[in-house]
Parts: C-alpha cells; sequence; structure tokens
C-alpha cells in the first residue's frame, strides 16, 4: 500500500495563501517524482483554488461535510459540493469535531457513509484523550470509535483505497509533544486488528496514518513502526517547506 502523507490546514490561510501553498507544493511533486501520495485537506473556501493546483500522487480534500444532498442546513456543505470544487476526499471525525462540535460516533458513522456513497473517499480520525489513556481505555476507545465510523454496511464492499484511518491522540494534536513511538506502534496494532475484524482480509490493506505534532524531525521514527502507513500532519504542513521536508521522508517510507 501507498505511504499517505496528508495535511490538515484546520481553519487557517484565505484563499491566495492556500493556492500559494498548494502550488509550491505541486511544483515539487512535478519536478521531484515521489513514491508517496499527497493529500492536502484545505477550507472550504480555498478547495476550488488549490484543486486548481495539479501534480502527480497530488489529491486534495475538505475537512467536513453534511450527510445530505442539499436543503436548509444553514452553514454546511454537501459532499457534491467538494466534489464541484475538484476536491476527492473528506476527512471525518476530527477530534476538534468530536469536542468542539459535539459530534458522535453515529453521526460521524452517518457522515463516512454518506459521503462514500456520493463519491467522496474518507479519512476517518479517531484516538483517546489524556485521561481514557490512563484510564487504560485505549482500546476501548479506538474500538468504538472505529466501528461506529465505519458502522454502515455499505463500508462492507467499499474500495480499500477509499478509505483511510488516522489515529490522532488528543493529547498529541498541537501540543508539540507526539505519541513515543511505543505508544504509537500499540495503537496502531489495536487499530488494524479492529480492521481486520471489521473487514476481514481488507482490513489490511486500509492504511492507518498517525497524527498529532508531527514534524520533518519525527517522522522518520514514526513511518518506520509497523502498521503506520503515512501521516496527518496539522501545523507542520502550514508552511510547505516544512511539509514538503515530511513529503520527501514518505517518499522514502512508500511500501
Ligand atoms: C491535526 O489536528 O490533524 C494535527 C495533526 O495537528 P498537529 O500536527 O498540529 O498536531
Amino acid at each position: 500500500m501507498k505511504t499517505i502523507i496528508a495535511a490538515n490546514w484546520k481553519m487557517h490561510k484565505t484563499r491566495s495563501e492556500a493556492a500559494q501553498t498548494a502550488a509550491s507544493v505541486a511544483t515539487f511533486l512535478g519536478k521531484n517524482p515521489m513514491q508517496c501520495s499527497v493529500l492536502i485537506f484545505a477550507p472550504f473556501t480555498a478547495l476550488g483554488d488549490v484543486a486548481e493546483q495539479t501534480a502527480p500522487n497530488l489529491a486534495f480534500g475538505a475537512q467536513n461535510m453534511y450527510p445530505a444532498d442539499h436543503g436548509a442546513y444553514t452553514g454546511e456543505i454537501s459532499p457534491d459540493m467538494i466534489l464541484d470544487c475538484g476536491c476527492q476526499w473528506v476527512l471525518t471525525g476530527h477530534s476538534e469535531r468530536r469536542r468542539i462540535f459535539r459530534e458522535d460516533d453515529a453521526f460521524i458513522g452517518k457522515k463516512t457513509a454518506f459521503a462514500l456513497r456520493n463519491g467522496l473517499s474518507v479519512m476517518l480520525c479517531i484516538g483517546e484523550t489524556l485521561e481514557e489513556r490512563r484510564a487504560g481505555q485505549l482500546r476501548a476507545v479506538l474500538s468504538r470509535q472505529l466501528l461506529g465510523g465505519f458502522a454502515d454496511p455499505l463500508l462492507n464492499d467499499v474500495q480499500p483505497d477509499r478509505l483511510a484511518v488516522a489515529y490522532e491522540p488528543v493529547w498529541a494534536i498541537g501540543t508539540g509533544v507526539s505519541a513515543k513511538p511505543e505508544d504509537a506502534m500499540e495503537a496502531h496494532g489495536i487499530i488494524r486488528e479492529e480492521l481486520i475484524s471489521r473487514f476481514g482480509s481488507k482490513g489490511q490493506d486500509l492504511p492507518i496514518l498517525y497524527g498529532g505534532s508531527v514534524k520533518p524531525e519525527n517522522s522518520e521514527e514514526l513511518l518506520k513502526l509497523d502498521n503506520v502507513n503515512g501521516l496527518l500532519v496539522g501545523g507542520a504542513s502550514l508552511e510547505a517547506e516544512s511539509f514538503i521536508r515530511i513529503i520527501r521522508i514518505g517518499s522514502e517510507y512508500a511500501s
């Protein structure tokens, strides 16, 4: 499976700033063939702008969507609107959406299935809080979030390349402290087991990305780990230069 290096720009960048960073990444990929896939989750307002940047192995996505075709859902956007901007992916279940916007597993599962049904590929984010980890609930939390996010029977037949999981321990997001290799490896191992029990042998082919304070300096030690098939990068993806450094490392670990 191809390593995925993904960027989550959250609520950063105007349209022109996003287009500029995406253009730098696209130019780099155009000149330097990389073995990994690169994905950028941009803010809604910039989706059309970033999607104009094309390069081998580069794709774009939105950070959220609402599970309806259209209608009275003020402030929301549909999968069709994302596809119409030229983007193919969406994130679901990011811990900021779970915590700040009170999204629960049932709703995240509904969004995941709706996005897939309507032609998007989905990266489901899961991860435990520090309290849950300290209370010994790592497996229970990951399993609940994974099975909730992937609950719809529609997913039984989905192509593995249209789905990915990002393990993002909440305590490592934006804190500058990434998970220790042994902690990341334990969590990724649990997620792999749960994916296999949910999808059978196809569970072996779904990429599991690590996210949470990834930087160029710690990318290699994370990508070396069993069942780490890519990285989801927040802060360190905002500057093209540091994101490109991570892409270069990701290309070395393409399997
Ligand atoms: C994220 O929130 O998806 C993330 C990975 O953030 P950071 O890299 O800034 O911790």
